[in-house]
């Protein structure tokens, strides 16, 4: 389906310095292996491509979706009528100046952990093993082990859909359990971070190994996946465990299963399809309704699905 153009699109190839991509397979992009094309993909490599592309949108009323490592999102096998926006390339640095860290938001998760770690700066280990972008994990507010990427943070520069660039400080913003509550459509450009200097980070690097390592015993870590499908209902209580309760553990549809290892996990096993992954949730979410009356709210993020509503 041709949504612009393609005289605007050469004029939005004109005015960006970054990479633009046409129908690029958004399967390549996410950690589920799993999404059909994206319309326009684009990789920006400073501020005022973010806020081209922005406008770009807007103006032709295309709808935008900001990608961070695709870690957290299940893309309709239709694929994304719209403007893909990826920082990985031009949104890559790092600086620590004694215990403040600033980052881009397309650093990734890993490094930024390993980059605190080195300079002795503690505070953020127990995200190890977290995958994903630094942008992607400040919006979905990502955390394990009691720890909070918020709990760390200091401000955030961000670009508002209407093309306003806006610095925020952590306490003018609302995060909670698994969400940043941003406006609307915004993109994290970048962030500040105060850790707690240490003298010697030796057993930091000790309780992230062994958080990786309970990872890697828990979770269905060598299938592509999401992480957890479902947010948990409330404190103390599991939405893994209610699902292996209402007995759906190996459960499968298509290329899709529930881990038989964690079953907040709806893993790839095999060319599964967003279709799959959608039966599987909404099974989920019947079964353990009728069976314990608790309703699971999704903690992935849906992409695409509007435009073609299964
Ligand atoms: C094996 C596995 C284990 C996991 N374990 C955990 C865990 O322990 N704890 C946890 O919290 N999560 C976990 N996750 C989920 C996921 O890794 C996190 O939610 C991660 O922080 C998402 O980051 P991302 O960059 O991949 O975001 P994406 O999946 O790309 O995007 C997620 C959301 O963030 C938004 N977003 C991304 N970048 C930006 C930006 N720059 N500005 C504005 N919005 C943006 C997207 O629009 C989307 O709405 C796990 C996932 C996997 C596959």
């Amino acid at each position: 389906m041709q949504l612009v153009s393609d005289q605007e699109l050469r004029e939005l190839e004109n005015s960006v310095k970054g990479e633009l991509k046409y129908n690029t397979p958004m399967s390549e992009h996410t950690t589920y292996n799993i999404g059909g094309p994206a319309y326009i993909y684009a990789l920006p490599v400073d501020k005022d491509d973010v806020k081209t592309l922005m406008e770009f949108a807007s103006e032709h009323q295309l709808p935008h979706f900001n990608l961070g490592g695709g870690s957290n999102i299940l893309v309709h096998d239709k694929g994304y009528q719209g403007l893909i926006i990826d920082l990985k390339k031009g949104f890559n640095s790092i600086e620590v100046e004694g215990n403040i860290v600033k980052a881009q938001s397309g650093v990734s998760l890993a490094r930024f952990v390993s980059t605190c770690r080195k300079h002795n700066l503690a505070g953020v280990e127990k995200l190890a093993g977290i995958p994903g972008s630094l942008g992607g994990a400040l919006f979905m507010n990502a955390g394990a082990f009691g720890s909070e990427i918020s709990q760390r943070l200091k401000s955030l520069s961000l670009l508002l859909e209407n093309g306003e660039f806006l610095e925020l400080r952590a306490i003018e913003l609302q995060f909670e359990y698994r969400e940043s509550n941003l406006p609307e459509g915004a993109i994290i450009l970048e962030s500040e971070f105060e850790l707690e200097q240490v003298e010697d980070a030796s057993e930091l690097y000790g309780s992230s190994q062994d958080i990786v390592k309970e990872r890697n015993v828990k979770q269905p870590v060598t299938l592509p996946s999401t992480g957890s499908i479902f947010k948990n209902p409330e404190e103390g209580d599991s939405a893994g465990k209610l699902i292996e309760d209402a007995g759906l553990k190996g459960t499968r549809a298509g290329g899709a299963m529930i881990s038989d290892k964690h079953a907040n996990f709806i893993v790839n096993v095999g060319k599964a399809k967003a279709e799959d992954v959608m039966h599987l949730i909404a099974l989920a979410q019947k079964t353990v309704q009728d069976k314990f009356g608790v309703e699971l709210e999704l903690e992935l993020k849906l992409v695409g699905f509007e435009e073609w509503f299964i």
